[in-house]
């Protein structure tokens, strides 16, 4: 439905895994109670047959990861998604009670709640929502007239051929840009076109029988949506020949070139660009952001090489892959099939409800995430987090002082960057106004249509105009969190502060190796291999000395190495590369969140529940990254995203301190006590 969030934040920003698809869990484990403690950790996740200083991962979690199987519809289940849980059940409320009308504030989010969870309403439209939308794409005859319905489907949300929006100038990082992205490949990545293992294949095949089966969902006979599928197989292979790898992606000087249309006209000569823009109404544009000048010279190629039937078949599959979820029936089974089953290997389709609380929040998440806030999120509970957040920034005002590898000039700026975060917590100072946006009962692909469209609009409108840093890129339910390095700012989520994140009941150690290291972590990001090439003011400027950059690059190497040795799934290793940057958040995210602990209210040297301030602040860490993962989730994973396997965001960590070879009395030859120690912040 919605462009996943940070398409255009290039960054991959946010704290854990998100994995779209198969999100939500069964209602037999909700928001599994805490076993009673004095410290707030929850004693009955713990493994106490297992050793610490082997593999702390299986102490903090193991009876967590063996009492807590994969609900049927997920595809992974670990404590984020325990939380989300109970935030959603929240939502539900506040949905229920708007749809039951009466209350015009909250009239909007009761009106696309109530149309979404309408399902016999759904299915007896069939595929006649689609139908105006069928016939345009119909009428097209020549490639040349495909610029009107490129701009109309970009309009209501569907991923064709490349994305378009607006995001701030890399380089004055205070303007918004018009930005073209790659885009409209239906696999989750680019390197899922052309791997040769096996289970690539195999997942290749599935995905052409889906859109095959899609196709012939719209009414397409079958013997043609077959010959179509493989066309449409063979189109967006050639996108994705044209598109970087996912870890070319991460630096940004590779996705930055500021091109005038022209440039852009000459880069797609197949394309008439000046009438895509006029299609979806774009202010006057006098550059933009051509990620990848490469992608668009094969976009360009393919529209020449592809017949127009082709291109409409293409153009009729995206438009029912991106409407599926609010479509009948059929259509949404087929789609769980390959993105839930085949993709992650969830078996059961979440209860309507939860996908629908989903959608509502990606389409009014502010209309939403204000009543949400009211009900869960207080003053008292902001204070404490800003409160520890300073002591995060202190902290790592200390760390660069006190290192040794850095130079002086290169410790002023990185100084000046840090002065310069600015910090949200919670939920916007500003909420969004939706007035603009109908939501009209009973049509709910309309509305989701319409909410694209409102987005879309409010990203267009921004083109030329002051970057508004005060905006958020998560809805205030959410549990996750981000750094945006465009805007030098660390965004923490109502929807995280709370346990096991965050408790006032907890104690200081839980909460530091909690929260803490949450904060520690996206305020870390400023400082990795990707946020360090941004300043003060989110400008890509090199601030660092040669010296020091390399000084830098040699730090970093050492986790590349570390973490590219772990095993993610069978052959498959994690992405050293890839996982980079949140590998370096989280172990310069714990370290700071430890100094802060131990400068602040820490050790009183008081045992609790059996285990010293430094041993619950461990274990604090250690229990927020509980989770079990199915096989195909974690194979996506590895190779999709940058954040690595929960087990080796503990252990890689830990393995990485002396501090807690000592909280725990590990010996010098045990496993969470490396040989080489990396140490970047
Ligand atoms: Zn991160």
């Amino acid at each position: 439905m919605k462009r996943p969030l940070c398409v255009f934040v290039f960054v991959s920003c946010p704290l854990a895994a998100v994995i779209t698809y198969a999100q939500t869990r069964t209602a037999a484990t909700a928001g599994a109670a805490s076993a009673p403690s004095q410290s707030g950790l929850q004693l009955d996740a713990l493994d106490r047959s297992a050793d610490p200083c082997t593999d702390f991962f299986q102490f903090a979690c193991g009876s967590w990861v063996a009492n807590n199987p994969i609900p049927a519809d997920r595809s992974s289940w670990g404590r984020f998604d325990e939380l989300q849980d109970r935030n959603n059940e929240t939502l539900k409320t506040i949905l229920e009670s708007a749809a039951g009308g009466g209350d015009p504030q909250s009239q909007k989010i009761g009106d696309y709640y109530a149309s979404c969870m309408d399902e016999k309403a759904i299915d007896a439209k069939g595929i006649a929502p689609l139908d105006p939308l069928l016939k345009k794409i119909g009428a097209v005859t020549t490639a040349s007239e495909l610029a009107p319905i490129v701009a109309e489907l970009h309009t209501i949300g569907v991923d064709v051929f490349f994305g378009f929006g607006s995001e701030a100038d890399f380089k004055d990082a205070s303007l918004e840009m018009a930005i073209a992205d790659r885009g409209g490949m239906g696999l989750p990545e680019r390197d899922y076109y052309f791997r040769d293992d096996a289970k690539s294949k195999e997942l290749r095949e599935q995905y052409v029988a889906h859109v095959a089966k899609m196709l012939s969902l719209l009414g397409v006979p079958q013997a043609q949506a077959d010959a179509s599928a493989q066309a449409i197989m063979r189109l967006e292979t050639a996108l994705a020949k044209g598109a970087l790898d996912v870890v070319s992606r991460r630096d940004p000087t590779k996705i930055y070139h500021k091109l005038t249309p022209e440039a852009l006209q000459t880069l797609t000569p197949q394309f008439p660009w000046q009438q895509y823009f006029k299609g979806i109404g774009a202010p006057p544009i006098y550059a933009l952001n051509v990620t990848e000048p490469d992608f668009f010279r094969a976009l360009g190629q393919t529209l020449d090489s592809t017949s127009v039937d082709d291109l409409k078949a293409y153009l009729r599959w995206h438009v029912a892959h991106s409407s599926a979820p609010v479509l009948a029936k059929p259509f949404v089974d087929e789609n769980f099939k390959f993105y839930g089953t085949a993709l992650t290997g969830a078996k059961e389709l979440r209860p309507r409800w939860k996908r629908c609380v989903q959608y509502t929040d990606g389409d009014l998440g502010e209309a939403l995430g204000q009543a949400f806030v009211k009900e869960k999120f207080g003053p008292e509970a902001k204070a404490d987090t800003l409160k520890m957040v300073h002591e995060i920034e202190a902290a790592l005002e200390k760390d660069l002082n006190t290192l040794t590898w850095m130079t002086d000039a290169t410790k002023r700026e990185a100084m000046t960057k840090l002065h310069a975060v600015a910090d949200k917590i919670g939920y916007p100072d500003n909420w969004r106004d939706y007035s603009a946006l109908r939501v009209a009962r009973g049509d709910a692909l309309g509305n989701s249509q319409r909410a694209n469209a409102f987005e879309f609009r409010r990203q267009l409108n921004k083109i030329g105009k002051t970057v508004d840093k005060s905006e958020w890129g998560m809805t205030p339910p959410t549990v996750n969190a981000y750094y945006n390095p465009l805007q030098n700012n660390i965004n923490f989520p109502a929807g995280i502060l709370q346990p096991p994140f965050y408790s006032v009941k907890s104690d200081a150690g839980v909460n530091y190796g909690g929260v803490g290291a949450v904060v520690g972590h996206e305020l870390t990001h400023g400082f990795d291999d990707q946020g360090r090439q941004f300043d003060a003011r989110g400008n890509l400027k090199e601030w660092w000395t040669a010296q020091d950059a390399k000084a830098f690059t040699d730090r970093a190497q050492c986790l590349v190495d570390e973490y590219g040795g772990f095993t993610a799934i069978d052959d498959v290793k994690v992405n050293g590369k890839l996982t980079l940057g949140e590998n370096t958040a989280d172990n310069g995210g714990l370290r700071l969140a430890l100094m802060a602990y131990m400068a602040g209210v820490a050790a009183t040297g008081k045992t609790l529940d059996g285990f010293t301030p430094e041993q619950r602040f461990f274990l604090g860490w250690g229990q927020i990254w509980c989770a079990n993962r199915r096989p195909e989730a974690m194979r996506m994973m590895a190779q999709t995203n940058p954040h690595s396997p929960e087990k080796y965001r503990v252990n890689g960590v830990v393995s990485n301190m002396p501090e807690f070879q000592r909280a725990f009395s590990c010996k010098a030859d045990t496993p969470m006590v490396r040989q080489t120690q990396c140490r970047v912040w």
